[in-house]
């Protein structure tokens, strides 16, 4: 059981080399468990009782109990599919001195020094005339050389400083670079004409498939862990909770989060919102039913938390460590990094205790305040009780992070328990 989860895991994040797969790798899996896709854009009157909607490159899926009364609460996974990293810009055919460059945009808060001297594909969405294809080329295309020490001498003692501009621009040939080159490179994996493109959102990443390590394999290292590791498991949750014992099962897979969410297919944006009141509507309820259904709901906000780094543990408090493979981490910020409330970690305890996982605790340091997540943000939105949890791990935000390998199946097995119920 363990060991299916953990290739299946696997399997999503190599098929997942940009935020457009994952919301595709989840749609697929979804598909494959009977769920129906329904159009924003079209008026929903036979809602299905398992179901997902795609917006962008987020996704929100729901699995309704039989029968299940109108105001029934909702349990709420959330996660995003984004990851920090270079974008393709428009215009990207760069360059000089006998090189070829691809101009990109440094997207979220990656760690830039990750990306130098890794071997990078390119993957994402392109719009053409006609519509709209993915792709991806797992084949290594460019890469972002890192300076020679002979000719950065003290880099060792002064830290590697990169500038986002000068210093990230890849290359991907040899020769004198040409306007439209990429235009047509991309023409060619997307098996259409070059004047037929129009526009993109292409990531690079790390052709590097997701692999174990450690002397007894008991690490994962791989791109995007943060957070497709907490949209793997949400998915998988809801396709292994297919039927819940009451209310309705939820997962929200946002875009956007790296960036602070503001966006159409972004936490802040209203999509969940939308279509938990549609949900509801559709199925008879009135307003006041749909408000008072989400009084009474929930929502896990996952997402990865810091395991403490052997190298640096003074970066964390002593009492809120948490490690690797020692179960998910429970995240408290008083300060609303975090949503978590007491009732709301009390509620998730629960969860633990009946999915028999094990769980840890982080609070940050006071003079190292903490990240946020998609959290804070449905929480505001919706007025409902929300908890932040997530997988320790280290090098959040490189090009290569690394976790443990039990951590993620006690997630996806306690995430199950929330969304059937009953716990
Ligand atoms: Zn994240």
């Amino acid at each position: 059981m363990s060991a299916a989860l953990l290739s299946d895991l696997i399997a999503y994040l190599d098929a997942s080399p940009s935020h457009w797969h994952a919301t595709l790798s989840s749609a697929s899996r979804l598909h494959a468990a009977g769920f129906t896709e329904l159009q924003l854009d079209c008026a929903w009157s036979d809602i299905p009782d398992k179901g997902f909607v795609v917006r962008g490159a987020a996704l929100v899926g729901w699995s309704r109990a039989k029968n299940a009364a109108a105001p029934a609460p909702v349990r709420i996974v959330g996660a995003h599919t984004d990851s920090p990293g270079p974008r393709v810009k428009p215009r990207p055919d760069a360059g000089g001195y006998g090189w070829k460059q691809l101009s990109v945009e440094v997207y979220g808060g990656a760690l830039l020094n990750s990306w130098l001297d890794r071997d990078l594909g390119v993957a994402g969405q392109v719009i053409t005339r006609d519509g709209v294809q993915h792709i991806a080329v797992r084949e290594a295309l460019a890469r972002i050389p890192q300076l020679a020490i002979h000719l950065d001498r003290d880099v060792n003692e002064r830290g590697l400083i990169l500038d986002k501009h000068s210093h990230l621009t890849p290359v991907w040939g040899v020769g004198t670079p040409a306007a439209g080159e990429f235009n047509a490179w991309v023409a060619q994996q997307a098996e259409v004409k070059a004047s037929d493109i129009v526009a993109w959102d292409l990531c690079l990443f790390d052709v590097t498939p997701a692999s174990r390590l450690g002397v007894d394999g008991e690490l994962l290292a791989a791109g995007r862990l943060d957070n497709q590791l907490s949209c793997w498991a949400a998915t998988s949750a809801l396709c292994a909770s297919a039927t819940p014992t009451e209310g309705t099962a939820v997962i929200a897979l946002f875009d956007h989060e790296e960036v602070g969410s503001e966006s159409a297919a972004g936490a802040a944006g209203p999509l969940l919102e939308h279509v938990l009141e549609r949900l509801a509507l559709a199925s008879g309820a009135t307003r006041n039913d749909y408000l008072t259904q989400l009084a009474a709901s929930t929502c896990i906000s996952s997402d990865n938390a810091h395991s403490v780094h052997p190298n640096y543990p003074e970066r964390h408090e002593a009492g809120h460590r948490p490690v690797v493979n020692q179960g998910p981490a429970i995240k408290l910020n008083h300060n609303q990094r975090y949503a978590t409330t007491a009732s709301g970690s009390a509620m998730l305890q629960r969860v633990f205790h009946a999915a028999d996982v094990p769980w840890q605790l982080f609070v940050s340091r006071n003079n190292m305040p903490c990240g946020t997540t998609i959290g804070p943000m449905t929480a505001t939105r919706l007025g409902i009780e929300t908890v932040d949890v997530g997988v320790p791990q280290l090098s959040m935000h490189s090009a290569r992070e690394l976790c443990g390998t039990k951590d993620p199946v006690w997630l996806q097995q306690a995430l199950t328990t929330y969304l059937v119920g009953g716990y």
